[in-house]
């Protein structure tokens, strides 16, 4: 899940500056999911906004704000009250806000921060587990992934300032490696430790990245 939350309600203000009329777009996924932009979310939103002041010409909830084919379908719905607007407020991650920007053109603000990709502890406690770098190790460290949970993202063992199991970047973390450690050492696995991890691809991790389905052939797929 992309893990957001919500701008300060000034910051979205002056990003509006000079616009009347607003159309307000959420995502009944992720952004639900954080509450930053689900339907009660809109809502309150939109009383905030004319409040200080602002139309609000419609709003809508779109199933997944980062698919083109569904916002495109969608925003069929909402036509007139997005002509209308003079912008749209998206209250959901960048990629959604880009994603409606260029279906819908017009002019998208964003309501929300995107944080990282990553586990729902509990409805409002998030944590990161994984970077996305494109390579992934997991198999090599039992499924803790050192790229993510080491602060220093080391690949062939810790640095040595853990103490007490915490890191030394921030100690109301765990260490990733001590983490590591302790999962090797119970499924009777220590001598991985040992394994040499070469350094990653960071090429893999240009942006933009992306990514196409490999074409499927009569004797299977093409890479
Ligand atoms: S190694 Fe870590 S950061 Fe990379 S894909 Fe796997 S879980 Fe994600
Ligand atoms: S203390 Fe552990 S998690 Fe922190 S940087 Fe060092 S090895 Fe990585």
């Amino acid at each position: 899940m992309i893990i957001q939350k919500q701008k300060a309600f000034e910051d979205i203000l002056k990003s509006l500056e000079g616009e009347q009329k607003v159309f307000l777009a959420g995502c009944a996924d992720c952004a639900a999911a954080c509450k930053t932009g689900g339907e009660e979310e809109l809502v309150e939103m939109k009383a905030r906004l004319e409040a200080a002041g602002k139309s609000i010409t419609g709003t809508a909830v779109f199933d997944t704000a980062c698919q083109l084919g569904a916002v495109r379908q969608k925003a069929r719905e909402y036509e007139q009250a997005i002509k209308e607007a003079d912008s749209i407020l998206v209250m959901a991650c960048g990629t959604g806000a880009q994603t409606i920007g260029e279906t819908l053109e017009k002019k998208a603000h964003i309501g929300v921060d995107s944080l990282f990709v990553g586990q729902v502890n509990r409805l409002g406690k998030y944590t990161e587990r994984c970077s996305t770098c494109g390579q992934c190790v997991l198999e090599a460290f039992e499924g803790i992934c050192p790229v993510t949970r080491c602060a220093k993202g080391l690949l062939n063992g810790p640095c040595g300032g853990s103490k007490g199991g915490k890191c030394e970047i921030d100690p109301e973390k765990d260490c990733g490696w001590v983490l590591i450690y302790k999962k090797m050492e119970a499924l009777g696995k220590l001598d991985k430790m040992r394994a040499y991890q070469p350094a990653k691809d960071q090429g893999s991790r240009h942006t933009p990245r992306q990514f196409t389905w490999p074409k499927k052939t009569p004797e299977g797929i093409k890479k």
